[in-house]
């Protein structure tokens, strides 16, 4: 592991003597879900109080939450090798490493991530690398976990090595919370291998505007100065982030650090994860709230990924009202108006161009 054990809380005695946990509710949580803080994500979360700390903290409704389904992404059907998740036609995820440096409680993987089954070994990353040859369809490969930078530079590379000589593969993402989490191990070695690889895109994740600290931004910079263009998702959250200025703050901050906001993810419905749960309506007027009144960089797309595997939809308000003769349309200030919806000189209406 590329960060030293000592920088991680893993220990759910040490967690409850840091924090005002009672010992008995993570020691039942600990036995179902894995536990983990790394000290610096808790001195921030310590000093900002509930939005950052229910972010990693067990909470005993995570046990009452039985009920709900562990895989509803139907995971673990879709994928063709174990480790890689191709629910998609032209892109794939592989999930590389099973650890990360804290396990937030509304994880979509709670059901896998910290467990043993979820290590890439190297027969599994064979097999994988074998699907992707016969598979050139995918072209675009997402590495994820877990977190891929709890693996050691050396580890990553060799994965990226692999993947980025399979000649159908056009672009290579990573998914990491490292940069929130744990930013020292966004090093200046660790940026200057990942410039090898590209195109490469990261996706981070930020749900919280003091989330976004003097640190994580240096991490931020010492990656976008390597040429890597950066994303952010944002997993709502109720009581913690469901507020528009909540989130415009945050959406601004991560723009200052040179992170584009990309998805705001309604909560996937997943075992042990329901007490974060907010209504669809709530993001929706979150939404109108920031379309039009912020930089449109700084708004991302509100998303859902449906359960049974059928892939994300975009859970975004329209603004269009009827579809005719004209277009008519509410605007973000919420006037009304019109858009000539016929062609021009008069003619029947065709689809779009087959290209
Ligand atoms: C989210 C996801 C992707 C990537 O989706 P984009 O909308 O392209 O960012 C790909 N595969 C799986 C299985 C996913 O869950
Ligand atoms: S960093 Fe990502 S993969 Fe790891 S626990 Fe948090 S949400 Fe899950």
């Amino acid at each position: 592991m590329p960060i030293p054990a000592s920088a991680l809380i893993s220990d759910p005695e040490e967690l409850a003597r840091l924090t005002a946990c009672a010992p008995d509710v993570l020691s039942k949580v600990h036995a179902l879900y894995p536990i983990r803080v790394s000290r610096y994500f808790l001195e921030l979360a310590l000093r900002h109080g509930a939005p950052l700390l229910r972010q990693i903290l067990p909470d005993a409704l995570e046990l009452e939450d039985r009920e709900t389904p562990s895989d509803p992404l139907n995971e673990e059907n879709l994928s063709p090798v174990p480790c890689l998740i191709h629910r998609y036609p032209d892109r794939a995820v592989l999930l590389v490493s099973g650890e990360c440096a804290s396990y937030c409680r509304f994880c979509t993987r709670k059901r896998k991530v910290g467990g043993k089954d979820m290590r890439l070994s190297p027969d599994l990353l064979a097999a994988a690398v074998g699907y992707l040859k016969k598979t050139p369809a995918i072209v675009d490969l997402l590495l994820s976990g877990g977190d891929p930078f709890m693996l050691t530079d050396r580890q990553l590379e060799q994965i990226l090595a692999q993947v980025r000589a399979i000649s159908s593969i056009r672009i290579i993402r990573i998914g990491t919370r490292m940069p929130c989490m744990f930013p020292q191990r966004v090093t200046e070695e660790l940026a200057a291998m990942l410039k090898r690889f590209h195109p490469l895109y990261i996706n981070l994740h930020f749900n919280h505007p003091e989330e976004v600290t003097p640190e994580a931004a240096a991490a931020c910079a010492r990656l976008a100065d390597a040429g890597i263009p950066l994303g952010s998702q944002t997993v709502l959250l109720r009581g913690i982030n469901d507020a528009a200025p909540v989130l415009k703050e945050l959406f601004y901050r991560l723009l200052a650090a040179r992170v584009k906001p990309y998805y705001l993810f309604q909560i996937d419905q997943v075992r042990g994860t329901s007490h974060f749960r907010t209504p669809v309506e709530n993001g929706q007027e979150i939404m109108r709230q920031l379309v039009g009144f912020v930089s449109g960089m700084a708004v991302p797309r509100f998303a859902l990924d449906t359960p049974g595997g059928g892939g994300k939809i975009p859970l975004c308000p329209s603004y269009v009202e009827e579809l005719g003769e004209f277009c008519t349309f509410t605007t973000y200030r919420g006037q009304s108006g019109r858009y000539p919806n016929t062609l021009w000189p008069p003619q029947e209406k065709t689809g779009p161009h087959p290209g």
